[in-house]
């Protein structure tokens, strides 16, 4: 390069470093007017809320702070936990703050006839509800509960390895989950198959554990809408029959089958239709028997 080359660059540039040098003031004008508008209070999208009910008046899951503590770990950054044992945060008030509402373990009678209507109404008009294992031995005397959480409890066997087979790959609670999943837990019979009253996700293979007692058709997991349950209007039912080992709670793909399963309910993950899915439509009507320690 000669002399009058780089010269002629030199006599360029000073002026596009001038040039530099006002946008970098303009910026610095345009920071502080920045910092101006971050001194007045923010107005920052909160999260949704989840409460998470607790309440038992029966049987009681030694693992149930470890279930709310694995709730608050998976709603992290996605939406915020209320956990609650208490039934007057059944107002019609009080739950609409929520996107959904979690029964985990709760057993017994836990609502009287008013919490009840609040907690319908919730539902039909698009609340969700996500049921983890003993949701299924909760309000027996109430037939709006017992259509959204889709079956009672019965019984168990002790807690064993079983092999499930997922029925819906579409499903927020199921999509990632392997074709065949084996895990460990204490798997619930139900007084009679939910199918047809419910939209099936997955199933238990009663060949690879002991003590099955639902044959060759044994739901394990389901959601409940008005596509199958026209009781429920709007809301969103899903409920999962594992969750009773302290360890469930520890389960990557536990926590993410459950992480599904309320943001599904609260309408905060979609899937397809299930009316879209498949889903084998036979029904059976087994006699009702009362119930043992769930
Ligand atoms: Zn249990």
């Amino acid at each position: 390069m000669d002399a009058a080359h780089r010269l002629f660059l030199h006599g360029f540039f000073i002026p596009i470093w001038g040039v530099v040098a006002i946008m970098l003031a303009g910026t610095d004008l345009r920071a502080e007017d920045q910092t101006q508008i971050d001194d007045a209070p923010t107005a920052t999208v909160p999260l949704p809320r989840i409460l998470v009910f607790t309440r038992t008046m029966g049987f009681r899951h030694a693992s149930i702070p470890d279930g709310i503590e694995a709730v608050r770990r998976i709603g992290k950054g996605r939406f915020e936990v209320d956990a609650t044992e208490d039934p007057q945060a059944f107002t019609r008030e009080n739950l609409d703050r929520y996107a959904a509402i979690v029964f985990l373990s709760t057993t017994g009678e836990v609502l009287d006839a008013p919490r009840q209507e609040a907690f319908e109404s919730y539902i039909r008009d698009g609340g969700g509800f996500a049921g983890i294992h003993a949701a299924a031995d909760t309000a027996y005397e109430w037939p709006f509960y017992g259509a959204l959480v889709g079956a009672y409890f019965k019984g168990h066997p002790a807690i064993q390895p079983a092999a499930i087979d997922v029925e819906d790959r579409t499903h927020p609670s199921t999509r990632m989950l392997p074709n065949r999943w084996n895990r460990t837990d204490e798997w619930y019979t139900f007084r009679d198959n939910p199918r047809g009253r419910v939209h099936v996700l997955m199933t238990l293979d009663e060949s690879t554990y002991q003590g099955g007692g639902m044959g060759d058709d044994h739901p394990i997991a389901w959601t409940t809408t008005a596509a199958t349950t026209p009781s429920v209007g709007k809301g969103r039912g899903w409920y999962t029959g594992g969750g009773h080992t302290k360890e469930s709670f520890r389960e990557p793909l536990f926590e993410q089958h459950m992480l599904g399963g309320i943001l599904w309910a609260a309408g905060l993950a979609e899937s397809p239709d299930p009316a879209e899915s498949a889903n084998r439509s036979e029904e059976t009507d087994a006699p009702r028997e009362s119930s043992p320690t769930p």
